[in-house]
């Protein structure tokens, strides 16, 4: 007999979790993650959150969000994120989130591609406060469990209808966990790349899965490369240098510590700029000066980057320090609606699995923190309005575990199922 639960959500990010905790107390909540509950992308977010500060900025927030993304953004899911973001920073201050303020005003930052400071922050660890703010309050729901060490491996699908998962426990038993509703909320795929900032472990399995089932994808091939992280010849993941520091005063210099670029243009553009320049300088990295933030500036808001950059032999409050591009954010994903329904039946994606076109070609910078909240709100909402009248679905005679047994073999699949997806996509814009 699978295990039952009303709604299953796969991944403990910000996504995950600000869906869950938007479920009635009588609706039981299966939460489930790779590695342990705080070992997610949300929780490496440094620079901050978007937030619509006043009427007069709407019109300006939205050219930014679309000139970052090349104007291939879906203009409505852009609307539906900018006019939500009030609502959701009351909500997580409701929640304990604790963002800087100036006084009893909340505090803005401005990192690349914002026309003015519009980002809130919590120093330099602001996922961090949020997703483990989101997680302590889920933790306390009596109808939230949240199991971890568990990997989802597939779907239970039928005729285009999702009834539920494949799982791998902690001890590798695999059993199936049957759903009235299924949410993906898996992140990234960062962990496919050599040198990424995201988790090892975010490697785009919803997507593969959706590949392997005929669930609609969208601009898989839309990367985003984050122009600044720490250059390090040591194997693993790329520490990020927020953008915010760019934001604040730091400036990018080449080898013979010149100044070659705007720093605050969107993300791709710094990129290229930079790759050019290391080309130019046949360097592995160009160098970032913190030179004109004052020391005390960058103790307070950047304490993390700080103590990292101390750890691998830097001081960036004395010395230039050597940064390069790193894989960071996927645009693309999973193909879904305003309210994070997927083309298959009782299954929604949000967060960074999924692709509601807001980012369009690039993400403007602490834009994707504000869009996993919101419309991972909207889908638990949604799937609320239905789940009343869904029943559970007679699913014997549809789960066959015994093709689960190699998970090595499986996970080398959906690895290559990905990359030739992207691969594909990619041609195709040639
Ligand atoms: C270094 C860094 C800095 C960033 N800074 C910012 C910022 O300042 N502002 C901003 O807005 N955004 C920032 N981002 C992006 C942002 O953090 C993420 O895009 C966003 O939080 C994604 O949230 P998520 O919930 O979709 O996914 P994640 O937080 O990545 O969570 C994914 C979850 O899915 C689980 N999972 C994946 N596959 C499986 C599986 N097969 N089975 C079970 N569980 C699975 C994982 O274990 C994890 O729990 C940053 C990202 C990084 C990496």
């Amino acid at each position: 007999m699978a295990k039952k639960t009303d709604v299953l959500i796969v991944g403990t990010g910000a996504a995950g979790l600000f869906c869950a905790l938007h479920f009635s107390e009588q609706t039981q909540v299966l939460m489930i993650t790779k590695e342990e509950a705080d070992k997610s992308d949300s929780y490496l977010a440094q620079g901050g959150m978007c937030m619509l500060r006043d009427e007069e900025d709407y019109e300006q927030y939205f050219e930014d969000t679309m000139r970052a993304g090349h104007y291939e953004n879906n203009k409505s899911s852009v609307e539906v994120m900018i006019r939500s973001s009030g609502d959701m920073v009351q909500e997580l201050i409701g929640y304990g989130v604790d963002f800087n303020r100036n006084g009893k005003e909340l505090a803005f930052t401005r990192e690349g591609g914002h026309s003015r400071p519009r980002i809130l922050f919590h120093e330099d660890v602001t996922g961090r406060e949020i997703t483990s703010t989101l997680l302590e309050n889920a933790k306390k729901q009596k109808n939230i469990t949240i199991l971890e060490h568990t990997t989802m491996l597939d779907i239970i699908a039928d005729d285009n209808n999702c009834y539920g998962i494949i799982v791998q426990d902690i001890d590798g038993g695999i059993s199936a966990v049957q759903a009235k509703y299924t949410v993906f909320a898996c992140g990234g795929l960062g962990g496919l790349f050599q040198h990424s900032t995201n988790f090892r472990h975010i490697t785009g399995d919803a997507v593969a899965i959706a590949k392997c089932h005929d669930i609609e994808l969208e601009h898989v091939d839309y990367i985003q490369i984050h122009p600044t992280t720490l250059y390090s010849e040591k194997p693993g993941r790329r520490f990020l240098i927020s953008e915010s520091v760019r934001g604040e005063g730091a400036i990018l210099l080449n080898k013979n510590k010149e100044r070659f670029c705007d720093e605050l243009l969107p993300r791709d553009i710094v990129t290229a700029e930079i790759k050019k320049q290391m080309k130019k300088d046949n360097m592995p990295y160009v160098w970032l000066s913190m030179e004109k933030i004052p020391k005390e500036e960058i103790e307070s808001h950047f304490p993390n980057i700080l103590r990292q950059c101390l750890e691998e032999g830097y001081d960036p409050t004395k010395e230039y320090i050597p940064v390069v591009p790193a894989q960071h954010y996927f645009m693309g994903g999973i193909k879904v609606n305003l309210f994070s329904r997927t083309s298959m039946n009782y299954l929604y994606a949000i967060g960074e699995t999924a692709c509601n076109g807001v980012h369009g070609k690039n993400r403007l910078a602490s834009n994707s923190l504000l869009e996993s909240i919101v419309f991972a709100k909207r889908a638990a909402d949604k799937i609320m309005e239905e789940i009343a009248q869904t029943e559970f679905a007679e699913i014997d005679g549809m789960v066959s575990l015994e093709k689960y047994q190699d998970v090595g073999k499986l996970k080398a699949e959906y690895r290559k199922i990905i990359l030739e997806e992207i691969e594909r996509e990619r041609k195709s814009h040639e």
